[in-house]
């Protein structure tokens, strides 16, 4: 999953940014509320936390800005102790939740899990394609019974294709939800990594569940029908 992150004030940008890529997020981080902007018009992201108070341009009206052009991506917002105001006005400008500062990480990320769960998404916590299994709260893999171990980046990348179970993902679509524009450079990557995922799922199990298809991408599937 890939989020962004705008807050200006570099310690805490620091502290969510590292935790989210050590959880297994493709993050991008931003300091002021232009350059947010920017960033949540130019790239598919699955969550975007926002800090309210900023430079530029504040957390509300990037906000407002965001959701009038259309972009729906649920909005995180951290804002101060007492800023039931704050709240009340980013709520009503679209936010879908808010974590007051200071908080704890893993209520970051339980607050995030939540977002994700939300419509379009697979509903769950607990993942399924044929005997693939994806706990995205613990972190556990399994397939057949068999524990997988993943690192952070394989995990992503199998969080997305089994949050869209036999849909045909073309590597521009996966590269946007799970890399940050740091890897942009190299589009092979995918393919890279599509295999050091496959070595982890598929071999030694019976039927391939990572599927290429010719020319435009990959799918996880359990179909039989579709070998
Ligand atoms: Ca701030």
């Amino acid at each position: 999953m890939r989020v962004l992150v705008v807050e200006d004030e570099v310690g805490i940008a620091q502290f969510i940014s590292q935790g989210l890529s050590e959880a297994g997020y493709a993050v991008d981080m931003t300091n002021d509320g232009q350059s947010g902007l920017d960033y949540a018009l130019a790239a598919e992201y699955d969550i975007i936390v926002l800090d309210i108070m900023l430079p530029q341009m504040d957390g509300l009206q990037l906000l407002r800005k965001m959701r009038s052009q259309g972009i729906k991506t649920p909005v995180l917002l951290l804002t101060a102790r007492d800023g039931i105001e704050d709240r009340v006005k980013g709520l009503d400008a679209g936010a879908d939740d808010y974590l007051s500062k200071p908080f704890a990480f893993p209520e970051l990320l339980a607050r995030l899990r939540a977002l994700l769960r939300r419509p379009n998404l697979q509903q769950d916590t607990i993942l399924k394609v044929g005997d693939l299994e994806m706990d995205v709260a613990t972190r556990e893999v399994r397939r057949a019974g068999k524990t997988i171990t993943l690192s952070p980046r394989e995990f992503t990348l199998l969080e997305y294709f089994m949050r869209h179970p036999r849909q045909v993902l073309t590597r521009t679509q996966i590269i946007e939800h799970t890399w940050n524009f740091d890897f942009y450079e190299n589009s092979n990557v995918i393919d890279v990594y599509v295999g050091y995922l496959r070595r982890k799922i598929d071999q030694g199990f019976d039927k391939p569940l990572l599927k290429t298809v010719r020319g435009v991408g990959y799918r996880l599937s359990a179909d039989i029908t579709d070998d």
